[in-house]
């Protein structure tokens, strides 16, 4: 027995039965919220006008959430201005990126978390990195884009970093090369976004690439692969019949959670860890979806502590397909994403919201 509570940061990722995780997330929840009140005056105005937050919440589901899109409207930050240490955008193609904001702590905190989420896949040895991008992409310091801000926060979990493309994002056949010619032998690890592995895979030729102990990790969506009509189901046969590559998990969390990642199993189906949860809400009544029933993703997570990011509705649609019981073994929330919000969907959503609080 454990008593008092250590955080649920500080808990192995995939340790916790729902019974024992949920009443701790929800306290530690709550008193983030609070944190969030004294901190951020506009949270507490928003705060204020939601009829929700009137009372203590009793469950996650009462939990207030901010639409994911204010934070592309408002500046959101619960510390001055002379304690931030980073700051990360998001990758929107079009209008204003969301902008979030990192104390040292925080940065610290979302960095301890993320090793040991990965640590959990690819084991405690830093293993030889091949990373499925241009140099170029991180290294803009000043201002991370999502994919350099992804790049840089997974670099760490390597060694002896490859890049496998070019500027332009052909094939660097030189140090592609090079890199199987050293490791091809033991187990390496591969991170990419899922575009870009897609795109990489098509470049190479038969037998360029043979890397039969890697682990690959990818991350960043598959809009630009369902338009080409590419599953995950023929995203990695075409991994293994390309490269050899049999390990192969995609990844999702958003720059507006960083530090959250929801790492996918042998089985298919993307895992709670301890510090984050997923609920699922019928975009016609806000209501919670019951498991299996699709919707809109609400992200919890007890990291945010510079920013009042801890219970975010997403654009995403989702659905949770069980809890405690997925084959793999792994206790805890199990789910699938299943794509964008229709973009009227999606304001919709946000209108809702934003209304409902200013
Ligand atoms: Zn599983």
């Amino acid at each position: 027995m454990q008593a008092p509570w250590q955080p649920l940061t500080d808990e192995p990722p995939y340790g916790l039965t729902a019974q024992q995780k949920t009443p701790r997330l929800l306290a530690e929840l709550i008193a983030l919220n609070g944190h969030h009140q004294t901190h951020c005056a506009l949270y507490q105005r928003l705060q204020q006008a939601l009829p929700l937050c009137q009372q203590q919440p009793g469950s996650l589901a009462e939990l207030p959430y901010l639409s994911v899109r204010l934070f592309k409207q408002f500046t959101l930050q619960s510390v001055p201005d002379n304690q931030v240490f980073k700051t990360l955008y998001s990758s929107g193609t079009t209008g204003q990126p969301s902008r979030i904001v990192l104390d040292k702590d925080a940065a610290a905190l979302q960095s301890k978390v993320l090793v040991r989420i990965m640590q959990h896949w690819l084991g405690k040895d830093r293993l030889p990195m091949l990373i499925i991008d241009h140099p170029g992409v991180v290294k803009d310091r000043n201002s991370f884009s999502a994919r350099g801000a992804g790049i840089q926060g997974l670099a760490f979990m390597g060694r002896n970093h490859c890049y496998a493309l070019n500027e332009d994002l052909s094939v660097n056949t030189e140090a592609l090369t090079e890199f199987c010619q050293r490791y091809s032998e033991g187990p390496v690890l591969i991170f990419g976004f899922t575009f870009m592995v897609w795109q990489w895979l098509s470049q190479l030729a038969a037998g360029q690439v043979q890397l039969p102990q890697a682990i690959l990790l990818h991350s960043g969506g598959w809009k630009k692969l369902q338009a080409q009509a590419v599953g995950n189901a023929e995203f990695k046969a075409k991994l293994a019949q390309v490269a050899a590559i049999q390990r192969v998990h995609n990844f999702y969390g958003m720059v507006e959670q960083i530090g959250a990642v929801f790492v996918e199993c042998e089985q298919g189906h993307l895992h709670c860890p301890a510090s984050a949860d997923v609920l699922v809400r019928n975009p016609q009544n806000w209501q919670l979806c019951a498991h299996g029933e699709p919707g809109v993703l609400q992200l919890l997570s007890t990291l945010p502590r510079s920013y009042p990011g801890h219970s975010l509705l997403t654009e995403d649609r989702g659905v949770i397909i069980g809890e405690d019981n997925c084959p793999c073994g792994r206790p805890g929330k199990y789910f699938q994403v299943l794509g964008r919000l229709a973009l009227a969907e999606a304001r919709g959503c946000s209108d809702t919201v934003t209304a409902q609080a200013v």
